[in-house]
Formats: structure tokens, sequence, C-alpha cells
């Protein structure tokens, strides 16, 4: 599957920083993933990936927990 993500910066006075935020259109492998993503703040908006929590840390992942298939992060310009 692909999850399509962009950049967005945010400028403050002093600091910017880069968000990753996941784009809407972005198709899921299988139904669980899905729902887990909007059910859990699974995506992590700093690297850029989905997580998932694993002893009590957040793990990115490259791979469907559920259904096993490769997760293509594709940046949109
Ligand atoms: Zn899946």
């Amino acid at each position: 599957m692909n999850a399509y993500f962009r950049k967005e910066i945010q400028a403050f006075e002093y600091v910017s920083f880069t968000e990753l935020k996941i784009e809407k259109e972005s198709e899921f492998c299988c139904e669980k993933l899905e729902k887990y993503v909007s059910s859990v703040k699974s995506w992590n908006g700093k690297i850029g990936k989905f997580c998932i929590v694993e002893k009590e840390m957040y793990v990115p992942i490259d791979y469907c927990p559920f259904c096993g298939k490769k997760i293509q992060y594709v940046l949109v310009e």
C-alpha cells in the first residue's frame, strides 16, 4: 500500500519546524489497518511513518501488522 504524506513547515518568530502530515487519500491495504489508524493516533509527524505501541514505545512500521503488506511512504510535493 502507499501512504502519502506531505511536508508542512510551521514557522514561528524564532523557530520553525517541519511536520509531516498524512494525506487523507492514502489507500489502506486492509480494513484493519485503516480502523487502527483512525482509532489510535498512530501517525508520527516527526518521522513520517505509522507507529505501533510496543512495550510503551512507539515503533515505526514498514509492514502492515495485520496483513503483512509493505507500506511505502510517498512524499507528495
Ligand atoms: Zn494491511
